[in-house]
């Protein structure tokens, strides 16, 4: 069968060259390598001999050529590097370049090149040499030619070249013992249409390749096994000595394997030839512990290779290559015909995945991930477009076949029930699943709404960060796509998909194809749909704003319902009417052309109860809650760590809530209820009824967004009436960011807070001072930058209200550094015997300016730790452990002064400070147990001013009265982290054995305290 299409694509090729082209115009030139590699693994170096063959089938006469040397790029001063440390591209990559890429440099170094036509009518042996000069800057090789090649002309390239293979960055290089080759060799620039695009390697940005012919040859070390693009034509890339059995279990074939292969010679080498037909690139992957398992696709045509490092097999064996079996049967059954005889999973061992011609190189074993790099070798494969111009025609389109792949396999939630990884965490298990399309579609509207938003259609480079790039190339036009999907229908969509693949296979694609070719089929103009998408932000909002229903005489209801578009984008829409008895009918609103409110009027023969605007949420409508009269509602129990954020369904969640006050023996059942919906609104009403004192506590808190203005804005508003204090307040919070998703990351707010009264016997126990109202004005600014952490709060008494007066000042610092030292096992994580280092550092200074009654305890400066309102805000605090005094006194709430080893010795509070908290930590994750355990040493300390609490009639006298305290103490201490149910748990202890108070210096190895928050 194999042998058969080999001849078909001969053919095909030939058939091509020699007839003009079906598509008016269209032409691409045809690049043809064969290449001799070396690999010398000692020093990590590939050399390489290239003869390319290259024919232009333009119209132009070309006077130059250029070629990429993309390894250059990991140099420092690179375009690449430049873009890295300033703010473009992956954060994690990043580090590699601000780390001066400390054994990650890669470079191609050219030795030998010429570039020459054939003489008149004669073979290749007599050449005409037309190279004037080249040059090579970053990563583009420009050759000047002293004859320019003429339309249908082919020149002969030739070229000797060293690779020096640097440690993985980005897609390439050697990581763990395997080398991940890709663009790894002197690789032809593009010439279409539009000229040369030589493009220099930029930080975000990936490929465009011209279509031909490879011929690679290999030699090296035998103990390799090697995979790569195209079939093996001559010698033994050495699969067959790593097939293993997998009739047998995998520990047990394991063993088998491990006792009966014969490790090479280390000094013997391998010789192979791969062969590559019509592919506009060439990859290749090489490793001393690969194993191989080998299939076919269902309809017997494509041979399926997977190959994984040996120490992944538990997780690789069989599944890999199943899901690869079945991820080339869906693409071949929605697409077209896979054109190459093969197609290889290959395990790279440093994470995630990445596309080539006929070979995938992925970071897991994961479905979906398979799925969509196996779409890439369609969507940027056999639909070649330019990747660093117009990235979303390759990720958008395999980003939204992977999530139509999984939903249509596995349903809504989008993965598989039955793997371990998924469904055993507790929260897959017993919580709802959520929708994996519903996610998306929030991932994007929270970028929408962020102020930050750009055109899908732009080059990568020129995106403004990381997650602008991700968003517009992945995201959205995965969403863009669903709902061509939704205009279209299942059966127009996947036609027009179709024909799309058929007329522009093993060609140049881009948007114009891309979007006639849809047209095409459809028989209708589609711009109003695309153009808003690729090349502005517009927004889709859709609502009713009426629903009226009449009883005709007959049996029949007129139901007029108004619709109007909030947004800037246009779509029909389906409209779904529910009746009394639960039946539906469904019908399309099309006239929705440059129209921001009309009126839908239609006949319908029973009651209708309720309208509904796209029911299956397949658009991307900013708003759904105004797109139904009747939203759905879901009640759930509020588990600990439950995340369900459906876009069509209001969710309440409810848990059992209770006070206890030990003193009076009163016991406060009661209930808590939160109401929310997505990044719009959210409420908690709770209410409490005490048996013993007959009180009703209630509590209400909530915020709320604007969908279209005011971006990354938030409204909060509280009222309630807790034990301890009532207090009512609200707040506007508004976050920025320079960078979207990147610290410094800046949040302003400004809000008010009212408490008119207090429970002396709870309030009293935490500090507070109970014997008048307080009222007070407050901003904040808080800024995050690294592994910074700044924050400014001003407070005022608003007065009258209040029955203190008073202004504060606060401003504190707090940075944590991490560095994890010991060994670090590349290939399994969980085999890690290292630990981590932690310094944490935070300094707080304040002053109050108050009047003759000073300030109560609340929003004074509390020497050991807080006592503002977030104390209130703890149950367990309010009700002092249930009656267990004991723990309450050992009780650390850190804040404000912070001295730990002043927690339950009752001093005095300040009106001004100076405090410092360190604290030098390690820790180790024991990752069996999952439980991070932490040892500390620290150091607390500070200087506090304040009126000593005495009669003084006599304001300036007071004034003079500011008595000085210097206080510290230092200790260790322990903490345990872990999460249950997904929910993170944190305890604390510390023990501050040496305890500094003005002269006196005590050491007391019975001081204890204990807490559920960290220390800094
Ligand atoms: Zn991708």
């Amino acid at each position: 069968m194999i042998a058969v299409r080999h001849i078909f694509i001969l053919v095909c090729g030939f058939f091509t060259i020699l007839c003009a082209d079906p598509i008016d115009g269209y032409w691409q030139q045809r690049v043809n390598y064969e290449m001799e590699i070396t690999l010398h693994d000692s020093i990590r170096q590939l050399t390489g001999t290239t003869v390319i063959k290259y024919t232009n089938y333009s119209p132009d006469s070309l006077d130059r050529i250029y070629m990429h040397l993309y390894p250059n790029a990991f140099q420092l001063g690179s375009a690449k590097s430049r873009e890295y440390i300033g703010y473009a591209g992956r954060l994690s990559r990043a580090k590699y370049f601000k780390d001066r890429l400390e054994g990650f440099t890669s470079k191609i170094d050219v030795h030998d090149f010429s570039v020459a036509l054939p003489k008149e009518g004669a073979s290749w042996i007599h050449k005409i040499p037309i190279l004037d000069e080249y040059k090579i800057d970053d990563t583009i090789l420009e050759a000047k030619l002293l004859e320019k090649i003429a339309p249908g002309q082919t020149v002969r390239i030739d070229l000797n070249w060293t690779h020096h293979v640097g440690k993985m960055v980005e897609r390439a290089g050697y990581y763990a013992g395997q080398y991940n080759m890709a663009q790894w060799y002197p690789k032809m620039v593009v010439y279409d249409e539009k000229g040369w695009h030589a493009d220099v390697f930029h930080a975000e940005g990936e490929f465009y390749g011209e279509f031909g012919d490879f011929s690679v040859k290999f030699d090296l070390p035998e103990a390799f096994i090697i995979a790569a693009s195209g079939v093996v034509t001559d010698g033994d890339p050495g699969w067959e000595a790593v097939t293993v059995d997998t009739s047998f279990d995998f520990n047990v074939w394991l063993d088998i394997f491990n006792s009966s292969y014969v490790e090479p010679d280390s000094n013997a080498r391998r010789t192979v030839t791969f062969s590559a037909e019509n592919v506009h690139d060439f990859a290749w992957v090489a490793s001393e512990d690969f194993l191989y398992e080998g299939g076919v696709s269902s309809d017997g045509e494509t041979d399926v290779h997977v190959f994984y490092d040996k120490e992944r097999g538990e997780d690789w064996t069989k599944v890999v290559l199943e899901r690869s079996i079945r991820a080339i049967d869906w693409l071949e059954e929605k697409f077209g015909n896979y054109p190459y005889p093969q197609i290889t999973t290959t395990d790279r061992i440093k994470s995630g995945g990445m596309e080539y011609p006929m070979l995938v190189m992925n970071g897991s074993e994961r479905e979906g991930l398979i799925v969509h790099e196996y779409g890439h070798i369609y969507f940027y494969g056999i639909l070649a477009n330019n990747e660093v111009d117009e990235a979303w025609l390759d990720e958008g389109f395999t980003t939204t076949q992977t999530s139509h792949y999984l939903m249509n396999r596995y349903g809504e939630h989008g993965f598989d029930l039955e793997l371990d990884d998924d469904y055993e965490k507790f929260p897959n298990r017993y919580y709802p699943l959520g929708h994996d399309l519903h996610s998306d579609q929030w991932y994007a509207i929270n970028f929408m709404r962020s102020g930050h938003d750009e055109n899908i259609s732009r080059s990568s480079h020129l995106f403004n960060n990381g997650s602008a790039y991700r968003l517009n190339a992945y995201t959205k036009p995965a969403l863009m796509l669903n709902e061509l999907k939704y205009v279209l229908g299942d059966s127009m969509y996947y036609g027009a998909m179709q024909h799309y693949f058929d007329k522009w296979k093993l060609k140049h694609v881009n948007e114009t194809r891309f979007i006639d070719a849809i047209e095409e089929f459809v028989g209708k103009e589609l711009d109003w749909f695309f153009d808003p998408w690729l090349h502005t932000t517009r927004h889709l909002d859709y609502g009713i704003t009426s629903f009226k229903k009449s009883s005709n005489n007959t049996s029949s209801w007129a139901v007029e319902l108004g619709i109007k578009n909030e947004g800037t984008r246009y779509m029909p829409l389906l409209v779904e009417t529910e009746f009394e008895d639960g039946s539906t009918d469904r019908r399309w609103w099309t006239n929705h052309l440059w129209r921001f409110e009309d009126t839908l009027r239609y006949a319908v023969d029973k009651k209708p109860v309720a309208v509904t605007l796209d029911p299956d949420v397949q658009t991307v409508d900013l708003d759904y809650r105004n797109n139904t009269t009747r939203m759905k509602k879901r009640l759930l129990f509020n588990w600990p760590g439950l995340w369900y954020e459906p876009r069509d369904e209001r969710v309440y969640r409810w848990m059992p809530y209770v006070y206890y006050y030990a003193d009076s023996s009163d016991f406060a059942p009661g209930l808590t209820i939160d109401r929310d919906y997505g990044p719009y609104e959210s409420i908690t009403v709770r209410a409490n009824y005490a048996l013993q004192s007959n009180n009703l506590y209630w509590y209400v808190s909530g915020w709320r967004q604007p969908v279209h203005i005011l971006p990354r804005t938030t409204f909060y508003y509280w009222g309630y009436n807790r034990p301890g204090v009532k207090e009512y307040g609200g707040e506007i919070e508004k976050k920025w960011n320079r960078v979207y998703g990147r610290t410094p990351t800046h949040t302003f707010a400004g809000g008010f807070y009212v408490q008119p009264e207090y429970d002396a016997s709870r309030a009293s126990a935490l500090g507070y001072d109970t014997s008048g109202k307080l009222a007070i004005g407050y901003f904040n600014w808080n800024s995050k930058l690294g592994p910074l952490d700044l924050s400014l709060n001003g407070a005022t008494t608003l007065n009258p209200v209040s029955t203190w007066e008073f202004n504060r000042l606060t401003a504190t610092s707090t940075f944590k550094y991490k560095k994890t030292l010991g060994m670090k096992n590349k290939k399994r994580s969980d085999l890690n015997r290292n630990f981590t280092l932690h310094i944490k550092q935070r300094f707080t200074g304040g002053k109050i300016w108050a009047g003759d009654l000073g300030v109560p305890g609340q929003e004074g400066y509390n020497i050991e730790g807080n006592s503002s309102n977030d104390m209130l805000r703890k149950n367990y605090l309010v009700d002092q452990f249930y009656g267990q005094d004991s723990l309450f006194l050992h009780y650390h709430m850190p804040g404000e002064g912070n001295l730990r080893g002043f927690v339950g010795k009752k001093e005095r509070g300040a009106e001004a400070l100076m405090a410092t908290s360190s604290e030098f930590s390690i820790y180790k994750n024991l990752s069996k147990a999952d439980i991070t355990l932490e040892l500390a040493t620290f150091i607390d300390a500070g200087l506090f001013w304040d009126r000593e609490k005495i009669e003084k009639n006599d304001v300036e006298e007071l004034n003079n009265y500011f008595t000085k305290r210097t206080l510290a103490d230092a200790g260790f201490g322990l903490r345990l982290n872990t999460s249950i149910f997904e929910k993170d748990l944190y305890l604390r202890l510390d023990f501050p054995i040496y305890i500094f108070n003005g002269d006196i210096s005590e050491t007391n190895f019975n001081n204890w305290l204990f807490s559920f928050q960290r220390s800094i």
